[in-house]
C-alpha cells in the first residue's frame, strides 16, 4: 500500500498522490503464450512484489504501473492491505471453485478464508470454517463472520460441499477435502507450498470429483475483486507488526496468536 510519488514516461491512468496497492504479482512479460492467451498469472517470465522484485518491504518501492491497483480514499491502509494478496488469491480460488459451488468448505481460517468467506456469503453461499483440530476459537471466529458450520478439519462437515478451498499449506488436508466434497464436487489448493500430499485411496476421487492448484493471480482479477470489495463491505481482522518483527508475525501465524490477517508496517 502506498502513494504515488513520481511517475515514469508514459503512465496513463495513474496520478500522483494517489493510494495505490501492489499485489503478489508484479510484472509479467507480455510476450509468452500464457501472457498471449490470457493466462498471465502464468507468465513465463514474471516477477513477484517482495520476492523477484524489490521493493515490498520497503517505504518506497518502484513499481510496474500496470500492477498498481487504485484503491480509493475510503478505509485504512492497514484493513486494506490484506485485499492484496490474501483477499486476491482467496477471489481467484473461489472463482476456481466454481460458480455453480453453493456450499464450499475453507480449510484453514486465516487471512485469505476470512476475506474470501465475506465474498462467498454476499454472493449467496454457505460457508463451513475448517479448523486444526480443537481450535475453538477460529470456529468461532469463522461463526462470527457467518459460517453456517465451523469445525476440526478431521471432522466430516454435516453435509457433503459442492466445493473446498484449502489455505493451509497442509497436504493431508487434500485427501480430507476430498472426502468431503459431493460427487462432481472440486477440491481448489490455493496455497504456493503444501507439504507432501499423502497417498489415497482411488475411490476419493473418483465419480468426477476434480483437484486442482491456483497460482497466482492476473490483472482482471485485481480489477475484479477490488472493485467488488467495497459493494461487499469487506471488513478484515488485523494484526500489525513492525517490519522489523516480521518473524515474530509469522511464529505468531503458526501458533494460531491472531484471527485473520498480519499486516508489516515498514
Ligand atoms: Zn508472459
Amino acid at each position: 500500500m502506498g502513494r504515488i510519488d513520481a511517475l515514469g514516461e508514459g503512465v496513463q491512468g495513474l496520478h500522483l498522490g494517489q493510494r495505490v496497492g501492489i499485489p503478489w504479482l508484479g510484472h509479467t512479460c507480455g510476450t509468452c503464450r500464457y501472457c498471449h492467451t490470457g493466462h498471465e498469472n502464468l507468465c513465463d517470465h514474471p516477477l513477484f512484489t517482495g520476492y523477484t522484485r524489490d521493493g515490498g518491504y520497503a517505504t518506497a518501492a518502484i513499481a510496474d504501473a500496470r500492477y498498481a491497483f487504485p484503491l480509493g480514499e475510503e478505509g485504512d491502509d492497514i484493513d486494506l492491505a490484506p485485499l492484496l494478496c490474501a483477499g486476491l488469491i482467496g477471489w481467484r480460488s473461489l472463482v476456481m471453485a466454481g460458480e455453480d459451488a453453493r456450499t464450499v468448505g475453507l480449510y484453514g481460517f486465516g487471512a485469505a478464508a476470512h476475506i474470501i468467506a465475506q465474498v462467498a456469503i454476499w454472493q449467496g453461499r454457505q460457508v463451513y470454517g475448517l479448523t486444526r483440530p480443537g481450535d475453538r476459537k477460529t470456529q468461532d471466529f469463522a461463526r462470527d463472520l457467518g459460517a453456517v458450520w465451523a469445525g476440526g478439519s478431521d471432522e466430516a462437515p454435516p453435509e457433503p460441499l459442492d466445493a473446498a478451498i484449502i489455505f493451509a499449506p497442509v497436504g493431508a488436508l487434500v485427501p480430507a477435502a476430498l472426502r468431503a466434497v459431493r460427487k462432481g464436487g472440486r477440491v481448489v489448493c490455493a496455497g504456493i507450498h503444501m507439504s507432501e500430499i499423502p497417498a489415497f485411496s482411488y475411490d476419493l476421487l473418483w465419480e468426477e470429483r476434480q483437484l486442482v492448484s491456483v497460482a497466482n493471480l492476473t490483472r482482471q482479477d485485481g480489477i475484479d475483486f477490488l472493485s467488488l470489495a467495497p459493494k461487499i463491505g469487506i471488513r478484515t481482522s488485523t494484526t500489525r507488526y513492525p517490519l522489523r518483527d516480521a518473524n515474530r508475525a509469522l511464529d505468531d501465524l503458526r501458533a494460531g496468536r491472531f484471527e485473520g490477517a498480519a499486516v508489516l508496517v515498514p
